[in-house]
């Protein structure tokens, strides 16, 4: 059940709704919506239902969503959703793109990847200073000096960033320096980091598991919206099937299939997805085409001796031809391309 406060709730009568609820044992978690606070609860919804919520003072609606995710849910927000990193942003009307390398791995790197983004028309920057591999003895990430190096760069460029975090325990210190908090494929369902980055106060990028069903993945974002926090953004990232020709399979049905079910806005990763260089160009014209809010994109200076997904990385020379895909597609689906955000640059 969710519980709409009126616009004009003052936080006394937020607390009283609150307290009634855990009075009979339930839980109440507060989120802040776009104008308005929701109230979501959990426990015996007979018991909620003999406790008269719909006549407390600052209570506009109480609603009762048949999806087993809520807050997430299409039918407790009807339209569609905007998330925006540090004025960049996400949703519908727009297409945007956000590009970087895999891996953070020394400062000179760093740079040169985020002026390719920049030359791709990125307004947003992606690269991972916490890497999580599937090898223990692969490259693990630079960690906090990772962090650091992003931090540099985008004094330099004015991208913001978007960085991924594997450990509920590392929230607090991503947060410091990450614009949007990422949540890999092997993370969807690492239930205390995803309640960890509800609780962190920055937008989330949410990627699909690799073997989840649309429901589990909005699953995975209720529980970060639950803890306060619905500025998420899903990413199909390629499923797991019998394919092996590419590294994933890019399930290009789920992104109009999460945007019915979900307000939130979804975003393609074609480099995660198909694996391969030559890959990246189409996919992502299937993506904007089918209408994705936006895509994130692999680039590296020297692929070639890159520390982490080196085949699937774009080089300098494949950006003019993706840039004029994502405007002259964005255009057709009647999307602006996100600019970076001016005050910044
Ligand atoms: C990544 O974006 O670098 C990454 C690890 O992606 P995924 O979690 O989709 O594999
Ligand atoms: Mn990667």
């Amino acid at each position: 059940m969710v519980i709409v406060m009126s616009a004009e709730a003052t936080p006394g009568q937020i607390g009283s709704v609150v307290a009634l609820v855990e009075s009979v044992g339930g839980s109440a978690f507060v989120t802040r919506g776009t104008s308005r606070v929701l109230i979501g609860l959990v426990g015996d919804v007979e018991r909620f239902l003999l406790l008269g919520l719909r006549a407390l003072p600052g209570v506009s609606r109480v609603m009762r969503i048949s999806t087993p995710y809520k807050l997430v849910s299409r039918e407790h927000r009807p339209e569609r959703s905007t998330v925006e990193v540090c004025g960049v942003p996400i949703g519908p009307g727009h297409l945007t793109v956000i590009a970087g390398p895999c891996a953070v791995e020394t400062p000179e790197q760093t740079l040169q990847a985020a002026l390719m983004a920049r030359d791709l028309g990125a307004a947003l920057l992606r690269g991972g200073a916490y890497k999580p591999r599937t090898s223990p003895y692969a490259f693990q990430g630079l960690g906090e000096r990772g962090l650091q190096i992003l931090a540099d760069v985008r004094a330099a460029t004015g991208l913001p960033i978007v960085t991924e975090v594997v450990d509920a325990r590392d929230v607090a210190l991503v947060a410091q320096y990450a614009d949007m908090l990422q949540i890999g494929t092997r993370n969807m369902q690492n239930f205390a980091l995803l309640q960890a980055v509800g609780q962190a106060g920055k937008p989330v990028l949410l990627k699909r598991g690799m073997s989840a069903t649309v429901e589990e993945w909005l699953m995975a974002a209720e529980y970060i919206a639950q803890r306060g926090n619905l500025d998420i953004v899903l990413c199909e990232r390629g499923i797991r099937t019998f394919e092996t020709a590419t590294r994933n399979t890019l399930d290009i049905a789920a992104v109009p299939v999460a945007q019915r079910l979900s307000h939130l806005p979804v975003i393609v990763d074609p480099s995660h997805s198909g694996g391969r260089r030559d890959l990246v160009l189409p996919l992502t014209r299937a993506a904007v085409v089918a209408g994705a809010d936006g895509v994130i994109v692999d680039v590296h200076p020297r692929p070639e001796v890159a520390l982490c997904d080196g085949p699937q990385a774009l080089v300098a020379e494949d950006l003019p031809e993706l840039a004029r895909a994502v405007a002259d597609l964005a255009a057709f689906m009647g999307r602006r391309s996100a600019e970076v955000f001016p005050e910044l640059v």
